[in-house]
């Protein structure tokens, strides 16, 4: 041994065997699976986290098992502030809050913690003193220059890059060098000495690629940085051993990294938990396909969700059609909800996800047309009391009114499916509020003076006067096609076209023009639901208005 392993990991207070006593088996039913979300805190989710979250999450629960949020955030360089809420907060607005970790940032559950990484330090230094008590480790201080000119030098004679074997500048050094090295105060890191006895090959039995062969593990990869603070391989292995993980679901960019994950499980005489590795959500970019990327793509953020309001429900539905084609049948036949579909691993695809928003849409218009109009309200009054705050207000002052505005077209045989997210909602309900609608009076006029044939003020002052919303479709009706009649307009498109000379326009042109003057669009749901929202005054009023604005 060449150097004191306690002065090289000073943090380390406990033996493994001290720590190994605090993190006992769990005990859980057979075939229990515990799953855990690992994320750096570097930035917003990524889209590609909700998914592995979700995964991690449902597995854990369809197995009677518990799902873990570990915050892994050993890189300070790398952190962004806030990240951890946004982190935390993600999954709480989806509904995928953990078993163990932080519910609400700083507030921990689960006996299996800390779960912030960085409040582990001493841990992992306990780890790393009882490999450098075993040979299996050793400090290095090489330089950044030094790193560089070795490899300078394997990349000029074309061999692997990396520090191992011979290149491995620090690995069989003199124990005085080692012990001037410390004395003149040089940083060092303490790396993994690869075991020269390694076996040519390891097999990864990938839950969902299948057995995959790799060549073993040569590097002496750094496991404590010159903080002291760890690398996330040998942080992964300590961590995910003694939280009990039985189900390692990660990115496919840490494949790669394997067979070194499974030598460090080995050298610690443990059995490696189970591994499935996710292949990434893509899209496609012209004729080829590549990652959902946060840098360009607003929609690889699970803020973007968030913000344009989609329900919650349809984005988790939407992932589970990704991870597994069986759901959207299986959806179909189950109109309780995703909770009660399985996931199976082997069947998630291992290539890559493609990423359509056409079918999210698709998705979320199906869900909110089954929603109730007080589902609709709680929903939008939640999404606007963060992104739409004078919406909230206006909504939250009259619940009744904006419930009823909801209701339109919903839950009958015309069910509305225009609906993919709440953020649109206050822009297409304005008209409803007075002030809104006198505020865009300049719009309202417009729009009426391009309806032709022009009402004339006395049609509109007569609907206003006669007819009122408040009775059944076919009366209401009949009643507008009375007064169209008196006016010179076709009971219908047909009869208008059997004598085109007799009529000055057809009830559909009686129809635009009231709707005009009561929205100000030439489009609107249904027309008798928006007057019996809107109320015979507030109707009256408005058409009674607009026959001013013409006469
Ligand atoms: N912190 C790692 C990452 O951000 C987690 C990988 C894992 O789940 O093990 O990718």
């Amino acid at each position: 041994m060449s150097m004191q392993p306690e002065i090289l990991t000073p943090l380390a207070t406990e033996t493994i065997a001290e720590i190994e006593a605090r993190y006992p088996p769990r005990a859980l039913p057979e075939g229990a699976c515990v799953t855990r979300f690992g994320p750096s805190p570097t930035g917003s989710l990524h889209i590609g986290g909700l998914y592995t979250s979700m995964i991690s999450r449902q597995l854990a629960h369809q197995s009677g098992g518990l799902f873990m949020l570990r915050i892994e955030d050993t890189d300070k360089k790398r952190e962004v502030e806030g990240a951890i809420d946004l982190i935390v907060d993600s999954l709480r607005h989806f509904g995928l809050s953990p078993d163990e970790g932080e519910l609400t940032v700083g507030h921990e559950v689960g006996s299996y913690g800390p779960y912030r990484q960085s409040a582990r330090t001493p841990i992992y230094q306990a780890f790393v003193r009882n490999l450098l008590e075993r040979g299996l480790a050793y400090p290095c201080f090489a330089s950044p220059e030094e790193l560089a000119a070795v490899r300078d030098q394997q990349q000029a004679a074309k061999i692997p890059p990396g520090y191992y074997g011979k290149w491995a500048l620090w690995r069989d050094r003199p124990e005085a060098e080692v012990e001037q090295a410390m004395a003149e105060g040089r940083p060092f890191a303490i790396r993994l000495k690869a075991p020269a006895d390694r076996p040519a090959q390891v097999t990864l039995p990938d839950v969902i690629r299948g057995d995959l062969n790799f060549p073993s593990n040569e590097q002496d990869v750094v496991l404590l940085k010159a903080d002291g603070t760890p690398t996330y391989h040998l942080a992964h292995v300590v961590d995910d051993r003694l939280m009990g993980t039985t189900h390692v679901i990660r990115g496919h960019e840490w494949l790669s990294s394997y067979p070194l994950h499974a030598q460090l499980f080995g050298l610690f005489g443990w059995e490696p938990p189970l591994f499935a590795h996710i292949s990434p959500i893509e899209k496609m970019e012209g004729s080829s396909r590549r990652k959902l990327s946060k840098r360009k793509d607003p929609e690889a953020s699970v803020s973007f969700y968030v913000e344009q309001g989609y329900p919650q429900e349809a984005v988790l539905e939407y992932l589970l059609t990704l991870a597994d084609g069986r759901f959207e049948d299986w959806r179909a036949e189950h109109p309780e909800g995703r909770e009660g579909f399985a996931i199976d691993l082997a069947r998630m695809s291992r290539s890559g996800a493609l990423f359509d928003s056409v079918k999210l849409d698709s998705i979320s218009r199906e869900r909110i047309a089954a929603m109730t109009a007080a589902e609709v309200y709680a929903a939008i009054l939640a999404w606007a009391e963060i992104h739409a705050p004078d919406f909230c207000a206006r909504i939250a002052a009259d619940p009744a009114y904006a419930t009823a505005i909801f209701n339109i077209e919903r839950g009958n045989e015309r069910a509305r499916k225009d609906l993919a997210h709440w953020s649109t909602v206050p822009g297409d309900v304005s008209f409803f509020f007075d002030d809104l609608y006198a505020a865009d009076e300049a719009n309202v006029r417009e729009a009426l003076a391009a309806v032709t044939p022009a009402p004339s003020a006395e049609l509109l002052r007569a609907i206003a006067d006669e007819v009122d919303p408040n009775v059944e479709r076919d009366t209401w009706l009949e009643a507008l096609r009375a007064i169209g009649g008196r006016f010179g307009y076709a009971p219908s498109m047909k009869v208008f076209k059997q004598d085109p000379q007799a009529y000055i326009g057809h009830f559909g042109n009686l129809t635009e023009a009231v709707r005009v003057v009561l929205t100000g669009r030439r489009q609107s749901p249904d027309l008798h639901e928006i007057m019996q929202v809107m109320g015979r005054n507030r109707v009256k009023a408005r058409l009674d208005a607009a026959a001013g604005w013409i006469a």
